[in-house]
């Protein structure tokens, strides 16, 4: 018994740690733990702790095994409060390694079975919404992210609340509304603000900064991206977030790349790239390779340019990730034009047509490509989006009918006119 009161102490010290951002030093506090305990639901907790720190700091292949412990143990004890926990734990592993249909697996059965942590049913519909984003499913990403907005508002959640806030605005980044997103990160900003006042080495400020940093890069304030993944990765230094780090290293490169200054870019790609690779994050490798491909572009190498996108066009659709397929596909149209190959870029727009068809990713009204060029969009109450511009064409057919609803023309939802509110 004797033993066991120590354990337990050693967990908590584990946590006090944890707080304190002493990742490391947690981890082994709790990995030499582990195998002094007896109870099932103890070793149950430090699998949970260990799962979350791992996570933070990058590990994600070793992170998976402690949460797949967990979903062991709470199978083998069949508890319901248990196996909500270490699904939702292993959805995110998943997530973090690339592996969306199986997060999403993880994620339903997670919603299957009771949970005594209040606010957990919307975590994982965050979790769901980042993988339905990465899917380039942006409806149903976007009706996860309300839900999980939703729950963050009932049980004034407020870390669920930034980092809901956060992966919306990486929702309408995706489909070029960078008006929408960066409302959405301001919002997420604000609140961890808040949060950091308190508590200075509050970590979820990095992560909500690196991802605003994207939108700045993409509406081409340079120096503000720069400034906001500085800040970020002076953090994520300090408290070994390699997860932030990457992301950032990335930024820069991409800024350079925009100032045409590809000697600086370089060596900060690569750097991104080693990162990303040894922390098992493939979306992000893929994203560089894309970057990369432009680099090249801009050294006048075509062929190279051609080569890279391809890869990450192929390292894309091996994830599902369509969306980012897309993209790569307009550059590799874009290529082959320059190439003067023209038929490889009609091939390349046809696929990217296909692609499109399948995420269902038009304007219902004017049935052009949803964030072909940068924009306002517009989100009915099904969740459809369409242009903002176009969204006042759904009045004016409704006046000409006696009943005031204008129905969504991609799934004939009706809804009333008050929903719309920016005609
Ligand atoms: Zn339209
Ligand atoms: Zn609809």
């Amino acid at each position: 018994m004797m033993g066991q009161a120590l354990a337990k102490r050693d967990i908590h010290r584990g946590i006090i740690l944890y707080d304190e951002q002493k990742f490391s030093r947690a981890l082994e506090i709790w990995l030499s733990v582990l195998s002094k305990l007896r109870k099932p639901q103890d070793r149950f907790s430090v699998h949970g702790y260990v799962c979350m720190a791992l996570l933070e700091t990058g590990y994600y292949k070793e992170a998976l095994e402690h949460a797949l412990r967990q979903v062991d143990i709470a199978e083998w004890q069949n508890k319901d409060i248990l196996k909500s926990e270490a699904f939702y734990n292993t959805a995110r592993a998943f997530q973090t390694l690339g592996e969306m249909s199986k997060c999403l697996t993880f994620c339903e059965r997670s919603l299957n079975y009771e949970t005594d942590i209040p606010a957990l049913p919307g975590y994982v519909h965050l979790c769901m919404g980042c993988a339905f984003l990465a899917l380039g499913l942006i409806s149903k990403a976007y009706m996860s992210l309300q839900f999980a907005l939703d729950t963050s508002e009932e049980h004034e959640d407020k870390v669920l609340e930034l980092m809901t806030r956060s992966s919306l605005a990486n929702v309408f980044t995706a489909v070029r509304d960078y008006e929408t997103a960066r409302e959405h990160h301001w919002k997420a900003i604000k609140v961890a603000r808040v949060f950091e006042a308190v508590d200075s080495s509050f970590k979820f400020m990095r992560r909500v900064l690196a991802n605003a940093a994207v939108v700045m890069l993409k509406v081409g304030s340079y120096s503000d991206a720069l400034d906001i993944a500085e800040e970020a990765i002076k953090d994520a230094l300090t408290f070994s977030d390699r997860p932030v780090q990457s992301k950032c290293l990335f930024i820069f490169a991409e800024v350079h790349r925009e100032r045409y200054d590809l000697k600086t870019a370089y060596p900060r790609y690569e750097a991104a790239y080693e990162l990303a690779h040894e922390i098992g994050d493939q979306k992000l490798q893929m994203e560089i390779i894309m970057g990369m491909a432009r680099a090249a572009e801009a050294e006048h190498d075509l062929l190279q340019a051609y080569t890279l996108a391809e890869k990450s066009y192929n390292m894309s659709m091996q994830m599902s990730c369509k969306l980012e397929a897309v993209r790569c596909l307009e550059h590799q149209s874009d290529l082959a034009i320059k190439l003067d190959r023209p038929e490889v870029s009609e091939n390349s727009d046809y696929l990217r047509g296909q692609l499109l068809q399948e995420l269902e990713l038009y304007c219902g009204i004017c049935d052009e490509p949803l964030g072909d060029r940068p924009g306002r969009l517009e989100v009915l109450d099904c969740c459809h989006f369409v242009h903002q511009k176009c969204a006042r064409y759904l009045l004016r057919a409704s006046q000409t009918q006696t009943v005031h609803r204008c129905p969504c023309p991609a799934c004939r939802t009706k809804m009333p006119i008050t929903s719309t509110t920016t005609f």
